[in-house]
């Protein structure tokens, strides 16, 4: 065997995709990201996938030459693992298949779907699969990580979703895992990232929901924040699963109702997005609005297309940014201070932007799988915190990057050690060692790691280390 470290030279000619290096006309355009910064260093070949063939072909090229593989789905993951400086990367940009059996409610995707097409195609009939809030974001990094979102509390976390994937193996091999057919992969591909192999289609059950639900936001002063977010926790505990509920402190949008002084500033935003029975919506949202004064009411019956889309206007595309997040078992006083001190002194420059999210979790995701059922964890978690900060200019990063280390500092001693891989930027060793919820799990994600890709050639992502590497 010829060793190469170069995938300049001798890349396989029976690759039926496009190859793309610096310098080819589609080259730059391909290497964009969600993540802005990544573009500051190009890979060496993106080699955008016509098929399962395709990445077979260029999983084997890397095994034969131990070339270490970055994989792009969606192009969404904050770390810009998608695209690293001098890497081979597989592009599944292309592979945007999606069928829906309208009469199984099972749906296969692709790993190029972006989730607003997934949304679009099973609303055709009637149908949605649980996923995420963002439509430029990929079904599939989102779903090896997990999959929060709306529906989180009425049919749980996408991999509790999740039938099967179809998988190309670092040897070139194709396989399935399922509940029957490699098990053990399909428990590890269930919440342990793009660490096993390359997925090639995802298998989902649907749910009837919509066209209509009702949604939208609630904003409050920041003054009232605290004690909104104080009563929260007790409201949530007693509200119907059917009711998905973000807590957002982000700037005031220039709404007429919010004095200009305001603009710019944080508030508190509730989204509820409540896809239940709509003769009850009006109670739902009212008991929400009544735990404080807002001064603006933005929720309305809305088709559930633009309810899962309407955080696309938070979430510009090609922004230098970075995030942090965790679990956190409640929101007591200590947290909610923490978080609403860090939102008080955050940057806020021109064009760029800093919010926390926070996420009820609870119903179908908390209390209906075992947290042993998939690499994904959730145990003990009843809110996810996230921030996120959005700049435009290289020279904001060092500020940008000290909020962040800020945050963490801060909540950590509110957060579990458990948490969701895709909704922070790595945290490093000791942080992956517990973010799927136990020292167990973590050693049986390494044996999957192991026994798949042992020589840990996808090691552009969370990594989990193949135990056979110490
Ligand atoms: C603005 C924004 C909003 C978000 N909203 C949500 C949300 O509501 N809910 C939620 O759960 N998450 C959310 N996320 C996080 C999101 O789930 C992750 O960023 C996820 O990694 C995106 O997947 P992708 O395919 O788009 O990204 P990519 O950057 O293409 O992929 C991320 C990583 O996944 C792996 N990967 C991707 N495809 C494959 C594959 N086919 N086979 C093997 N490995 C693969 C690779 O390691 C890759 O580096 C959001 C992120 C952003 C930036």
């Amino acid at each position: 065997m010829t060793v190469s470290a170069d995938p300049h030279t001798d890349f396989p000619a029976d690759f039926r995709g496009t190859v793309l290096r610096p310098g080819d006309e589609r080259y730059d355009s391909a290497r964009v990201l969600y993540q802005g910064r990544a573009a500051d260093e190009g890979p060496a070949l993106i080699a955008r996938c016509a098929d399962e063939d395709d990445v077979a072909t260029v999983l084997r090229h890397a095994s034969a030459h131990g070339i270490p593989v970055a994989v792009r789905g969606g192009g969404h993951g904050s770390d810009g693992y998608a695209m690293p400086g001098g890497a081979l990367v597989v592009d599944l940009s292309e592979m945007k298949a999606i069928t829906v059996d309208p009469e199984t409610g099972v749906v296969r995707a692709q790993p190029g779907v972006l989730l607003g097409e997934l949304d679009a195609a099973t609303q055709e009939h009637g149908l949605a699969v649980p996923a995420g809030t963002v439509s430029s974001t990929g079904v599939a990094g989102l779903t090896l990580g997990g999959g929060i979102g709306h529906l989180m509390r009425r049919f749980g976390a996408t991999v509790d979703n999740l039938l099967a994937c179809e998988m190309v193996a670092m040897d070139g091999r194709r396989v399935r895992a399922d509940e029957a057919e490699n098990p053990e992969l399909f428990w590890a591909l269930r919440g342990g990232g793009g660490n096993f192999g390359v997925v090639t289609a995802f298998e989902y059950r649907a749910h009837p929901l919509g066209p209509d639900v009702v949604a939208g936001q609630l904003i409050f002063p920041f003054d009232q924040a605290g004690d909104v977010l104080a009563k929260l926790p007790a409201h949530m505990a007693d509200a119907p699963r059917e009711l998905g509920l973000l807590a957002s402190i982000a700037p005031a949008p220039a709404l007429p109702m919010l004095p200009p002084e305001a603009h710019g500033k944080p508030v508190l935003v509730l989204v509820p997005v409540y896809t239940g029975d709509l003769a009850l919506a009006d109670e739902v949202i009212e008991s929400l609005a009544a735990l404080g004064w807002p001064v603006a009411n933005l929720v309305a019956k809305t088709p559930w297309l633009k309810a899962n889309s309407m955080l696309d206007a938070i979430a510009p595309y090609g922004k230098r940014m970075n995030l942090r997040g965790g679990y956190l078992p409640d929101l007591s006083a200590d947290t909610v201070d923490a978080l609403l001190r860090h939102a008080a002194t955050a940057p806020s420059n021109p064009g760029a932007a800093s919010v926390i999210n926070l996420w009820s979790m609870g119903g179908a995701i908390s209390e209906d799988v075992a947290e042993d059922a998939t690499a994904f964890s959730r145990e003990g978690a009843a809110w996810l915190w996230e921030a996120v900060s959005m700049w435009d200019g290289p020279e904001q990063d060092a500020q940008y990057e000290e909020s962040a280390k800020h945050i963490t500092e801060a909540m950590r001693p509110h957060a579990l050690a458990a948490g969701y891989t895709n909704l922070t930027d790595d945290l490093g060793e000791a942080w992956r060692r517990g973010v799927h919820g136990s020292e167990a799990k973590h050693r049986r994600l390494r044996a999957v790691k192991a026994a798949w890709d042992p020589a840990n050639l996808l090691r552009f992502n969370k990594n989990i280390a193949p135990t056979t590497a110490e």
